[in-house]
């Protein structure tokens, strides 16, 4: 019988609304359980890592699809979302210990989640990120995960060409257009957001899901080092956050070209 692909999509709990507020002491974004979604970018990390998975079933080949988040423990809902859209399984972390997190931090807690869920579906052939975090916003998690768990990386990934037990080929923005690279597994991809849409959730999927188990693990349970997760172990902090005064000195040029070209030449004169 050929193993489990044991494929693990992380995913962010980002707030719904364009307006973010922030914590004036710890400058780090206020979780209070306000109307948050699953960011963008994994949404479609998700929706590849099922499309994978379908593909691999359709051919008798076993896999499996988990969901690893960590945030606040209203995050619970949008897992268990994620499972009525057809995911195996999830896992939160959630405990105050892991408020504060930079990207180090975060990146060392979600390998505890990964190791949490290797117990289950076997260690991860491919770990999906988003590209991006819609909030914090660094792009760092995806490659800091790969350089963390020894894995391969290609970032901005925009299709799943291929996938055997030893290798992954996509297709992913480079500088100057798109190449396709074939990365030896275990490999970590970060999906763009463009790369595909989630699919509905199905009658199925939400009484499923409704009644699955989302187990929510503290840093104790996930034998996370204390020194290393957190504000604590975070050894970038931000130190101030503002929203950008917005000082428009746009001046419009209207008219006929002629009319245009000569406000131009009046405007340069007038600056320099
Ligand atoms: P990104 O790296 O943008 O996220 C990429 C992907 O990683 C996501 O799509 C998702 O798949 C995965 N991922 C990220 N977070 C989680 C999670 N909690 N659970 C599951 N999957 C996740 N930290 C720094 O170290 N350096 C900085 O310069 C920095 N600047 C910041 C500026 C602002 C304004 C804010 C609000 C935060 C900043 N942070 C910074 C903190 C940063 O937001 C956190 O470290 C955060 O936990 C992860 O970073 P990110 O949101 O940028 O994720």
């Amino acid at each position: 019988m050929p193993s489990i692909m044991h494929i693990v999509v992380c995913v962010k709990a980002v707030p719904g609304s364009t307006e973010v507020k922030m914590d004036p002491k710890t400058h780090t974004i206020v979780r209070d359980g306000g109307a948050a979604v699953v960011n963008p970018f994994d949404a479609t990390a998700l929706e590849l890592a099922l499309r994978l998975r379908d593909a691999r079933v359709a051919a008798g080949e076993p896999s499996r699809v988990s969901v690893l988040s960590m945030g606040i423990p209203a995050t619970e809902a949008l897992l268990r979302d994620c499972m009525a859209r057809g995911a195996d399984e999830a896992l939160l972390l959630s405990d105050r210990a892991f408020a504060g997190a930079d990207t180090l931090a975060t990146t060392y807690a979600l390998t505890c989640g990964i190791a949490r869920l290797a117990k289950g579906a076997g260690e991860p052939a491919l770990v999906l990120c988003g590209k991006m975090a819609v909030d914090g916003d660094t792009a760092q998690i995806g490659p800091e995960l790969a350089g963390a768990l020894g894995a391969a990386c290609a970032t901005d990934v925009r299709e799943i060409l291929a996938c055997d037990e030893k290798a992954v080929l996509v297709r992913a923005a480079v500088d100057g257009g798109m190449a396709e690279l074939e990365l030896p597994l275990p490999a970590v991809l970060t999906v763009a957001k463009e790369a595909a849409q989630l699919r509905m959730p199905s009658i199925a999927g939400v009484r499923a899901a409704a009644t699955a188990p989302v187990p929510v693990a503290t840093a104790q349970a996930v034998g996370a080092d204390t020194t290393r997760i957190g504000l604590a172990g975070s050894p970038t902090q931000v130190v101030r956050s503002f929203v950008p005064e917005q000082r428009s000195r746009a001046v419009p040029v209207v008219g006929a070209p002629a009319e245009q070209a000569a406000r131009l030449v009046q405007i340069i004169a007038e600056v320099s």
